[in-house]
This record gives structure tokens, sequence and C-alpha cells, in this order.
């Protein structure tokens, strides 16, 4: 079935050709590891983890690579500023490669709660300072840098089509028009290597032929795409906010270097907004995954949340939204359990979904249409449909939950133990038909006494 994909370059929905034949090479832009990820910036890898599991859905062998930024973004991303992990490590007194490790440990742990599938290739920037030194001098040796006091620059207007993501003149976006030009050529020219101000005072800083320093934000996506995934690859995904610099520079010294056009489609997900507005990291205002289950919300139920909204359209987030989304999640997989499994599949429904995910990624309409099947009192196969349904979910349900049960009921249930072993079966009856009275019923097996909850 033919997967139809909106791809920013074109401002049109595409059906997706593969390079290689049912295989597809994915990037994505990681995060930058000096904070906690926000739901916000979550919502964005619910989209690229949605994105993979389409593409495998559809029999195609994703080859998945994400970067984790720990060296080099700025706190403006048009290169001026602090770098931001060493901004944290001196706030927190700490190495910057222990402050990298701890907030990427935290966001694969992210990635655990919300289902979400890790990349295949987990690439850091540090580890890849070779292969950027390798492409700023590519791009030297093709005249399309120039040095100034502080780094080494990407000239724009020596690349043609500077602006063609972005449609910067087209659609108003001037990248880079609050900036001050200062040494700088052109606006949206923007650093490959930064110079060390002083050696010893930055904690990251490496030798290179253009002096003492450290690589910009950008270079590292496109040396870490390049190695991993070639010259010319499928698909790259990232928040909208990176269309404009971020993507867009990513396409100029890539295009620069080898001459060949760098990434086919282009996939940008919408903001998480809180109150109307953008949400960033840098300026806070969004839960972390940690602090919604402080306020017992699930992780998954905030992926169904997510559902709610196409991943082009901006999502509003707030705490009654996300509680009614986590009853219908709990609702949904209520029903689910009741259901028996007859072994069948059903085409219809399955069909139909298909149709929606296939639709560049209709996850409303999936949901709506896992509902109808739920509901549908002559509808068959169901349990293995909402299986199949699940692989492109994520969203566990078949699971079984884990039901808590109070204290007292645990007491309970040992009380009529303890009169069993006297052989007291008339105190351990009357306890048994207290318990079922509460909705636990007991089942005395050889491994001991089991107990479920009853279905009224
Ligand atoms: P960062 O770690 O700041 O580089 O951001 C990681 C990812 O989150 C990037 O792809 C951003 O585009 C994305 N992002 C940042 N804020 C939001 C938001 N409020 N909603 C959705 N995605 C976001
Ligand atoms: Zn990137």
């Amino acid at each position: 079935m033919a997967v139809k994909l909106y791809n920013t370059l074109t401002r049109k929905k595409e059906i997706f050709k593969p390079i290689k034949k049912n295989h597809v090479g994915l990037y994505s832009c990681g995060p930058t590891v000096y904070w906690y990820q926000h739901i916000g910036n979550l919502r964005s890898y619910i989209f690229s983890d949605i994105l993979k599991r389409v593409l495998e859905y559809n029999k195609y062998k994703v080859k998945h690579v994400m970067n984790v930024t720990d060296v080099g973004h700025l706190t403006s991303d048009a290169n001026t500023g602090e770098d931001k992990i060493e901004k944290a490590a001196k706030k927190e007194g700490k190495r910057a490669e222990d402050i990298a490790n701890f907030y990427w440990k935290v966001f694969r742990n992210d990635f655990k709660k919300l289902n979400i599938i890790e990349p295949d290739i987990w690439s850091k920037a540090i580890d890849h300072i070779k292969e950027q030194i390798a492409l700023i001098k590519k791009l030297e040796k093709k005249g399309y840098t120039y040095k100034t006091s502080d780094g080494i620059y990407f000239n724009t207007a020596k690349f043609k089509n500077y602006s063609k993501l972005a449609k910067l003149k087209k659609e108003g976006l001037k990248a880079g028009a609050r900036i001050k030009l200062g040494e700088k050529k052109n606006k949206t020219d923007f650093v490959l290597w930064k110079f060390s101000e002083k050696s010893g005072v930055r904690q990251q800083e490496w030798k290179s032929p253009f002096g003492l320093g450290f690589p910009g934000w950008h270079i590292e996506c496109s040396a870490m795409c390049m190695k991993y995934l070639g010259d010319n690859f499928d698909i790259h995904t990232g928040g909208i906010d990176h269309i404009p610099v971020h993507h867009t520079n990513e396409i100029a010294q890539s295009e620069a270097a080898t001459g060949k056009k760098f990434v086919n489609y282009w996939l940008h997900g919408a903001f998480l907004t809180s109150k109307g507005k953008k949400i960033s990291k840098s300026k806070g205002g969004l839960y972390t995954i940690s602090e919604l289950e402080e306020k017992e919300f699930r992780p998954l139920s905030y992926k169904y949340f997510t559902f709610t909204a196409h991943y082009r359209s901006p999502l509003n987030f707030d705490l009654k939204a996300l509680e009614s989304a986590q009853n219908s999640h709990k609702r949904l997989k209520n029903i689910i359990s009741e259901i028996k499994d007859d072994n069948k599949l059903n085409k219809t429904y399955l069909k139909k979904f298909e149709n929606a995910i296939n639709n560049d990624l209709d996850m409303p309409s999936a949901i709506s249409i896992l509902w109808q099947l739920v509901r549908d009192k002559k509808a068959q196969g169901k349990v293995k449909t909402i299986k199949e349904m699940d692989k492109v979910f994520g969203l566990d349900l078949l699971k079984k939950e884990r039901s808590k049960i109070s204290d007292n009921i645990k007491n309970l249930i040992k009380e009529r133990e303890d009169a069993r072993k006297v052989k007291d079966f008339k105190k351990a009856d009357k306890i048994r038909d207290k318990l079922r009275e509460q909705g636990i019923i007991l089942e005395d097996t050889k491994e001991g006494v089991k107990w479920k909850l009853s279905k009224q």
C-alpha cells in the first residue's frame, strides 16, 4: 500500500518512494541534552516513532539514526550566546560529559515509558568530531567558508538555493533578521567551527586545522547523516522550529559539499502549546513525563492525548484535556480486556485503519477507527485486529493491567489463608464472600491463592 507523507520541501503530500527498494534511511534531530526534555519535545519524538512504525507496518526495513547534541548548540539557534551544555555544566558544577549523559539517560527512560522504539543508531556529536572537521575542510576547499575572529563560517550567499526549504522570501520568514551582522558577510551565515576564546576555559574543545575550538550545531547533523545514511537519503524529521535555520543550514552545507540532493522528504512536527503559546525548553512551562507521573498520569495516556491532533497541527496542552484523554485510554483498555479472542482478523476495519495511517500518519482518524471497531457489536476478529493496530499505536492495548489492591484486602486474603490452614473453612468461606462483595474473586491453585477483579 502506498504511504503518503507531507514533504516540507514541496509543501505537498507525496507518495513515498524509497531510494532503495523496501528500505528507508531515516534521521531524526535528537535532543540537546542539557536539561530534561518536556512533553512538547516528546511530542516530536512520538511523531517520528509513529512515522517509523507506519513504515515498518508497510514492510519497509527502516534504518533510524538519532543524534544527541552534546556540544555546540548555543543559546540562540543562530550561533550566538553560550554553549547550552557548557552553561549547564557550570551551573550544576559538573563535567559537561556527565551533564550530557545524565539527561540522555533520562530521555531514553522517557522513550521506554512512552513505548517509543529506540533508534538503531544513537550518534553523539562529540563522538564525531573527526567527521565534522572533514566536512568543514571539504566546504573550505570548495570555497564556501570564510574566517572571522571567532570562527569559520558558511557563506550562505554562495549557495544558490539557500531558502528552498523555508521558502524564506516567499513566506516572509527572514532567518536571522534580528541578528547583528558583526563580522559575518550575510545575516544568514552560520558558524561551522567556533574558536575557543581562551584555551582551557571551555571543557569541550578540540584541536583542528582551523584552530582550537568546537563544531557548530548544524554541522553535526550533516556529518552524522552522511556517515550513517549516505550523501542522499530518504527522510529527515524534526520540529517545525528547525525549518528556517537548522534544517535550512543542514541542506546548504550538505549539498554544497556533495553537489547532490541531501534529503528526499523533510517531515516536521507541530508544537505542543500551552495556553496557545509555543513552549520551548529554555523558557520552561511544560511538564516532564516524571512530573505528569507524580500527578497520577500515565505516560501512555499522554501518548494517547497526542493522537487527538494530527502531527502537523499545533496541540494545546492542559491537565484537564490530559485527564479526559486518560479516561478514554483507560475505558478503551477496559473494554478491550473483556473481548474474547476468536482468532480472526477483521479486514474491513484493518483496511480503514491502514488508509488512515498511510494518509500522512492520520492518528486522530486511526484512533476513531479503533473505537468504532471496539464498539461494533457485530464485528468479529477484534483482538487480533487491535493487536495489529497496536503495532503502530504502541499503547499496550492488550497488556493486562496490574491492578492494585488495598492493604485491607491483602489482610483479608491472609486471614482467610490462615483460617484454611487451621481447617476453619466456615471462616474462610465467610471471608471469601466478603471479598466477592468487594469485587475480588479468589481462586485456590496449586501455587497458592490467586485473586482477580470481578467483571461487574
Ligand atoms: P531540543 O532538545 O531543544 O533541540 O529539542 C528537541 C526537539 O523538540 C526538536 O526537534 C524541537 O523541534 C522539538 N520541540 C521543542 N519544543 C517543542 C514543543 N513545544 N512541541 C513540540 N516539539 C518541540
Ligand atoms: Zn539536527
